[in-house]
């Protein structure tokens, strides 16, 4: 069966009024259905549950209530019989729509099976049940080989859901959780999530593959499993009511992920030109071994509709590696900067996505050049000449020197390893510097492409206050936060500054074109990667 995936809050108060009132701002954030997590009530009054379950039944969606055993990660570990007679009460006060319990609780106990299966109607030869009967299995450690097994097993029980969800280790784990949800959506009502951060797509995704619903806290902090998202988020953020059966799929993959920028901005872009795509954090482990085994993960899904990824730290230079190995593309700008920072798979005809094309971009180039353009006000023709110290020589460093030197400047090149900065300077015909001189530069403009400033390290700067005495123009394309020290400090001397954002917001829209093949709403973009650097809590 497949049919509208619900969004359903499970609600996480530890009182019946904390309760109440999150099913009335769950209805107001846009839920479709709520679970009642009766383990998370600190006491159990049987005349606050019965005005909590009075409040429920105004509820415009489905009920669900939940129980959950700390055996199984929840709250509850006193007596089976009384759980189950509560379980019992609660299903009888008519309020809720759904009871979910274990499959290993409704596997080992009469108990459970004679009272709840009454309450559900199991047994009844009816086409509507009073309430429906959610079976459900969890694993906190790990994601077992054999998911189709797990969730046959219980649609073996009279459940009217299956549910399984399980810890995702790895994003692999992921993906192989969305094989299981397709397989057991098309037969039967499921849900098939992953936890953790590794387990996001399958949370958002759950309504592309016709999951009987995902759940999403009612707010950060109020989640009743780990990698839950809140439902503001999903809502506003992924677009939940946007994504369908043909939504195509893209992501930042790196490792941290879950501060990127890229899901905000993209997104944005997504909704404001009506396309048909969704964008999602991939926190993919930092070794090439771990980047290929979710890039082929993809690749053999063409289901998924994966199309592209942003690739950053620390995968960048996995990328190009392994589209060495594997023989995709790579566009001879990425080949010649010898950095990658955009994935874009071309679906092919066969079902197990061996014929798919694989290639790779390099976006900060013109990110990089048009935001420092833009800047100085000024045409590439302009920079002929122009003297510029970069700091750095890491992936934006190549992309800068690459673009300065396209455009004729004499570049200099400061970077704590000299080794790396004098591969640079001879593969682009550029100076190297020891980076202790920086300070003692005389360029015209100065070019941060290192990460120091950045948050959380905000008070360090890459290059002593002395250094910007000269007044040069000062970019840096460090973006967290928006003014850095070392902007900061270039203008009280009275310079000329360029931020990372707009690198971040011109690479971003590069890549949305590359892969919408439409034009990116810049300005848009820019106004919601600035206001959610600005409202960041940092
Ligand atoms: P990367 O390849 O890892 O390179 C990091 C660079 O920073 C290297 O040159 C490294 O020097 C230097 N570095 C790191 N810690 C340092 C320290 N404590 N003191 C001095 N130098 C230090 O990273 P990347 O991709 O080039 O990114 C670098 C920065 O550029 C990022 O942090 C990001 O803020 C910025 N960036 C911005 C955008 C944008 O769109 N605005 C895009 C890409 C990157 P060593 O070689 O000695 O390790």
């Amino acid at each position: 069966m497949v049919g509208m995936t619900r969004l359903c809050v499970p609600l996480t108060g530890s009182t019946c009024e904390q309760m109440a009132a999150g099913l009335t701002a769950a209805a107001a954030g846009g839920a479709d259905t709520v679970e009642l997590r009766l383990d998370f009530l600190q006491e159990w009054s049987e005349p606050a549950v019965r005005r909590l379950l009075e409040a429920a039944e105004a509820f415009p969606g489905d009920v669900i209530a939940t129980y959950r055993i700390a055996a199984e990660g929840g709250h509850y570990d006193e007596g089976e019989a009384q759980r189950i007679s509560r379980l019992e009460f609660v299903g009888l006060s008519g309020a809720v729509d759904y009871i979910d319990v274990e499959y290993e609780a409704w596997r080992v106990s009469a108990n459970v099976r004679q009272k709840i299966g009454l309450v559900c109607d199991v047994n009844a030869d009816t086409d509507r049940p009073r309430r429906r009967l959610i079976l459900s299995k969890h694993d906190f450690t790990g994601t077992p080989i054999d998911l189709d097994s797990m969730l046959t097993t219980i649609a073996r029980e009279p459940a009217h859901v299956a549910k399984i969800a399980c810890k995702a280790n790895t994003i692999v784990d992921a993906l192989r959780m969305l094989d299981a949800l397709r397989t057991s959506a098309a037969v039967r009502p499921t849900i098939a999530l992953s936890m953790g951060e590794a387990g996001l797509l399958t949370r958002v995704l759950a309504g592309k593959f016709g999951a009987f619903l995902t759940f999403a806290s009612l707010e950060a902090g109020q989640e009743s499993a780990p990698g839950q998202v809140s439902l503001a988020e999903m809502k506003q953020l992924y677009r939940w009511d946007a994504i369908g059966p043909a939504t195509q799929v893209y992501g930042v993959i790196g490792c941290p992920v879950a501060h990127s920028m890229s899901p905000a901005i993209l997104n944005a872009a997504f909704g404001e030109t009506g396309f048909d795509g969704v964008y999602l954090p991939f926190r993919v482990e930092p070794e090439y071994a771990a980047f290929a085994a979710f890039v082929d993960g993809c690749v053999v899904r063409p289901w998924l509709h994966l199309r592209g990824c942003s690739v950053t730290i620390p995968h960048k230079q996995n990328l190009l590696a392994y589209l060495e190995k594997r023989g995709g593309c790579v566009e001879p700008l990425a080949r010649r900067i010898g950095a990658a920072n955009t994935l874009c798979i071309e679906p092919g005809q066969q079902e197990d996505g061996t014929d798919a094309v694989v290639s790779a971009y390099n976006t900060d180039y013109r990110g990089a050049m048009d935001a420092l353009l833009a800047g100085m006000g000024c045409r590439a023709e302009d920079l002929s000449g122009v003297s510029v110290a970069v700091l750095g020589a890491g992936g934006a460093g190549r992309a800068i020197v690459a673009g300065l030197r396209d455009c004729g400047c004499a570049v200099t090149i400061y970077n704590r390893t000299r080794d790396k900065a004098d591969a640079l300077a001879v593969e682009f015909g550029a100076e190297a510097r020891p980076f202790e001189e920086r300070v003692r530069h005389n360029a015209d403009v100065v070019v941060n492409c290192t990460s120091t400033g950045m948050w959380p390290n905000v008070d360090d700067t890459p290059m002593p206050a002395e250094g910007l005495a000269s007044r040069p123009l000062v970019f840096d394309t460090v973006y967290n936060p928006i003014e850095t020290r070392l902007l900061r400090e270039a203008r009280e001397h009275g310079c000329r500054t360029v931020d990372g954002v707009e690198m971040f917001v011109r690479q971003a829209a590069a890549q949305f074109e590359r892969w919408t093949s439409r034009p990116a709403p810049v300005a848009l973009m820019r106004d919601v990667v600035t206001a959610k650097l600005r409202s960041a809590q940092h």
